[in-house]
C-alpha cells in the first residue's frame, strides 16, 4: 500500500484519484443471486449457520454444553467491563452487575458460536484455527506453534469466544463444514453448487477465472500512482522525473510535501527495477523514510 511511479503517455488523461478500469472486475463477470440459498450452503447448513449466530433458537444441550449463567465468571468479568464503562446508561452497583450479567447470559445462550461441542473444537484445531490457544507470539517471527501441541477444552473455547472479538466468519464456515460432514449431511446448496450465485450464461465463471486486470499504457511520461486501492493516478503526467520529483516537493502541496532529495531517490526506485513502478513493498524497504512520508499522503 502507498505511492508508485508509473511511465504513462504523456498526454494520458485517466481522472485523478479515480481507479484505472482496467483495474477492476468488469460488470459482465457479475453472476445471478442463486435463487435457492443466500451463501451457498444447502438448507440445512444454512440452519446450521443460523444456529451459529442465534437467528434460530438454540439450545446449549443440543452440543452437550452448559448454559451460561449470569455469575458464570467470564459473564461477570463482561459484566463488571460494561457497567463501568456506561454507569449513566446501565447504573452502578451489584444490582447493575447482575442484571447486565443476566443479559449477557441470555444473549450468550442464544448462540451456537458460544457453545461449541469437543468435535466443534478439534474442528477448528485440525482446520489451523484458535491461534490464540496453539500459537505464541514470537517477536519477529510472528504466530509459531507452541512446542507442545495444545487441545483446548469446548468449555475453555466458550469462555474464550465470551472476551474480545471471539469466531469469525472463518470459524464459523470451519464448524460447520465438519459438523455436516460428521453428520453426512449436504453442505452446499444443489442448485449453485455453493457458489451462491449462478452464471448468466455458460462459461461465465470460466471467462471470470481467466481474467487479468490490464495494465494502463506505457509511455514516456512520469506519474505518481497511489496503491491503496486497486490504484490511480494522483498527480499529474510530466515529461521528466526531476519535474515529477518537483511536483512532490512543492511546499504548496502542504502535508503532502515530501523533501526534494527524498522524492527523487523514491522516483528512482519507483521506477528502476520494473519499468513500471515497484510494489509499495520495494518503496517501503528501499527507502523507508520516503515510503513513511510517502504512505503519509492520503
Ligand atoms: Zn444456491
Amino acid at each position: 500500500m502507498g505511492r508508485e511511479v508509473r511511465r504513462v503517455p504523456l498526454d494520458f488523461d485517466w481522472p485523478l484519484n479515480k481507479v484505472w478500469e482496467g483495474f477492476l472486475t468488469p460488470d459482465r463477470f457479475d453472476e445471478e443471486d442463486c435463487p435457492d440459498c443466500r451463501n451457498g450452503y444447502s438448507p440445512q447448513a444454512q440452519n446450521l449457520y443460523d444456529l451459529w449466530y442465534g437467528k434460530l433458537s438454540f439450545d446449549p444441550a443440543s452440543t452437550g454444553s452448559t448454559p451460561f449463567r449470569y455469575d458464570s465468571p467470564a459473564v461477570r468479568a463482561r459484566a463488571e467491563q460494561n457497567v463501568s464503562q456506561a454507569p449513566d446508561y446501565y447504573g452502578t452497583g451489584e444490582a447493575a452487575i447482575v442484571r447486565e450479567g443476566q443479559r449477557l447470559a441470555d444473549l450468550f445462550n442464544r448462540a451456537w458460536s458460544h457453545h461449541l461441542s469437543q468435535a466443534d473444537v478439534d474442528a477448528l484445531i485440525a482446520g489451523g484455527r484458535l491461534y490464540d490457544f496453539t500459537h505464541v507470539v514470537v517477536p519477529g517471527k510472528g504466530w509459531q506453534p507452541k512446542d507442545t501441541p495444545v487441545r483446548p477444552t469446548a468449555s475453555e473455547v466458550n469462555e474464550w469466544s465470551l472476551r474480545g472479538f471471539g469466531h469469525d466468519g472463518i470459524n464459523a464456515h470451519v464448524v460447520i463444514q465438519a459438523r455436516c460432514e460428521r453428520e453426512g449431511i449436504e453442505e452446499r446448496c444443489s442448485t449453485c453448487k455453493g457458489h451462491g450465485s449462478i452464471e448468466k450464461y455458460e462459461g461465465q465463471r470460466a471467462e471470470a477465472e481467466a481474467w487479468e486486470p490490464i495494465e494502463p499504457p506505457k509511455g514516456d511520461g512520469w506519474q505518481l500512482w497511489e496503491t491503496v486501492s486497486e490504484g490511480s493516478p494522483v498527480s499529474p503526467v510530466f515529461a521528466t522525473a526531476d519535474e515529477l520529483a518537483g511536483w512532490m516537493s512543492d511546499p504548496a502541496r502542504g502535508n503532502r510535501w515530501v523533501p526534494p532529495a527524498a522524492a527523487a531517490k523514491f522516483i528512482e526506485d519507483g521506477w528502476a527495477p520494473s519499468f513500471v513502478g515497484t510494489s509499495s513493498m520495494g518503496v517501503m524497504s528501499g527507502v523507508e523514510w520516503v515510503g513513511h512520508h510517502v504512505a503519509d499522503e492520503k
